[in-house]
């Protein structure tokens, strides 16, 4: 064993979603907007993802790389076919197999999670590794996001199988939200690929079933999460979501990094998806922005209140339809982007049939409606239950939206109380997690836009903010390096 580490210099991601190529969530943007800044300072960096079959290759620019090899899942050995775009500079090589990808939907379709999502993230991870070997890539560092990729680690760990040039690798895993766990019942564990001895409460066993990401948090040689507040909240019963002891347990490889903004796709000055661009010296096309989005969703003048993501209990969409008629009596105008669980896209419905021109809906994913409305509102509502970092926030701050959120998370990392007497703050923030805390700061907010010099203020001191990713990918840089220097004394 040499006595000292090598410097980390080749690191691979395996992440189930890249923007521009897959998203569903925050994911997406952190495995799209992370990995430039990271080659910024130095390292040759790598991804893999599935090839969905929904990607439009030509749009995105893949090739065929011609690369072929067998990837075993279980008892069987299945094809994949080697497809490779970029970001940022980045080599992407997206794994393809038609029996697991070749469908629309990332996770799952209309009738829920598709039945063999188990297997097709096997496929990724084992795949990943088949990858290195084909390419003769030997990283470093296997960083693994979310449940998905969360064998990756493991297998580093456990080496069940010949890891090839991965052979010395250490793995990182990132969770970006702990409500996804990859959970399956405990008689699909031969499926994994994991040695005999990780089927029990050590390794992937997890209250009864088995869970993915516990595999990957009980093995990896570090743990991150999106924010400093949700590192310590995922440690709690109260957020832990049932993985808090396991989390306890390995307290002090867990950190919490902040996620950073791509400003090259989220600044108004430069912005093609808005109908005009403003910048904080001339805000006159915010005003443009704004008639825009008054337009597209049919709404009357008044303080325009956006909301964007997905329509979950977590993202707080119970306390905006239930705070709907006290919005409307309070001025407000809202324009609701997104999609989810049926039961809210029925309330939200109901809300914008009996309030025309009052709460405008659009039930659907859209890039460009997302950028109309972080342009076009005049605030971003962010009532998250929980939230790990949570993004609209940040880039809402950079359009001069001022975000109101709940103080949880990153939300709470990233947005400060408007104070009126002293011109400092950056959005409103309530603590307690129920209606009137959040009617209180609607209230507040709707107060400070009838003062238009102190608005002004405000929407100045957001756009001023910096969560540009640098600062950030130089702390993973140092994590990967601290991480390897320990892995390799472990050898
Ligand atoms: P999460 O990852 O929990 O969904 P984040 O705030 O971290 O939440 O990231 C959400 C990302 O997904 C943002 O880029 C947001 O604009 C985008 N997004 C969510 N829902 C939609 C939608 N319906 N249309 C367009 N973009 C969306």
């Amino acid at each position: 064993m040499p006595d000292t580490a090598p410097k980390v210099d080749k690191v691979l991601f395996v992440t189930p979603e890249v923007t521009p190529l897959a998203k569903t969530g925050g994911l997406g943007d952190v495995a799209g907007g992370l990995p430039p800044a990271l080659r910024a300072l130095g390292l040759d960096l790598r991804l893999v993802m599935p090839l969905y079959g929904h990607i439009d290759r030509k749009a995105h620019s893949l090739s065929d790389t011609g690369l072929e090899f067998t990837v075993p899942v279980a008892a069987d050995v299945k094809p994949c076919r080697v497809w490779q775009g970029q970001v940022g500079g980045c080599p992407v090589y997206l794994l393809g197999n038609d029996q697991y990808f070749s469908r629309p939907g990332l996770y799952g379709d209309v009738y829920g999670d598709f039945g063999d999502n188990l297997a097709r993230f096997v496929f990724l991870c084992r795949g990943a590794v088949e990858l290195a070997r084909a390419l003769e890539w030997p990283a470093q560092v296997v960083h693994a996001h979310d449940w998905q990729a969360a064998l990756l680690p493991a297998y580093l760990a456990t080496r069940p199988f010949d890891l090839g040039p991965l052979d010395q690798a250490a793995g990182i895993i990132t969770i970006h939200n702990l409500a996804f766990q990859g959970i399956y019942p405990r008689h699909d564990f031969h499926l994994t690929g994991l040695p005999h001895y990780m089927d029990n409460m050590e390794g992937a066993e997890y209250w009864g079933n088995i869970s993915l990401l516990k595999a990957g948090l009980m093995t990896a040689g570090a743990i991150t999460t999106v924010s400093p507040t949700y590192a310590q909240e995922i440690q709690t019963p109260e957020l832990g979501m049932g993985m808090e002891g396991v989390l306890r347990r390995r307290s002090t490889d867990l950190h919490g990094i902040i996620n950073g903004v791509d400003y090259s796709q989220w600044s108004p000055e430069g912005d093609a998806l808005l109908p005009a661009t403003y910048s904080a010296k001339d805000l006159s096309g915010k005003t443009i922005c704004r008639g825009a989005l008054l337009k597209e969703f049919g709404l009357h003048d008044g303080l325009i209140m956006g909301f964007i993501g997905r329509l979950t209990h977590q993202k707080g969409v119970n306390l905006i339809a239930e705070a709907t008629e006290a919005l409307i009596e309070m001025g407000a105008s809202l324009a609701l982007l997104g999609t989810g669980d049926a039961y809210l896209e029925a309330a939200l419905s109901r809300l914008a049939a009996r309030h025309p021109g009052r709460v405008g809906l659009k039930l659907t994913f859209s890039e460009s409606l997302a950028h109309l409305l972080q342009g076009g509102s005049d605030l971003m509502l962010m009532p998250s239950s929980f939230e790990p970092c949570g993004l609209n926030q940040m880039y809402a701050l950079r359009y001069g939206t001022p975000p109101l959120v709940h103080a949880t998370g990153g939300l709470k990392d990233t947005v400060s109380s408007f104070d009126r007497a002293k011109g400092a703050g950056t959005g409103f923030v309530f603590t307690k997690f129920d209606g009137e805390a959040f009617m209180g700061q609607a209230h507040e907010a709707a107060r400070v836009f009838a003062q238009p010099d102190a608005w002004r203020r405000l929407m100045l001191n957001g756009m001023a903010q910096d969560f540009s990713w640098t600062a950030s990918a130089r702390r993973y840089l140092e994590l990967y390096q601290a991480t390897a220097q320990k892995h390799h004394s472990n050898l």
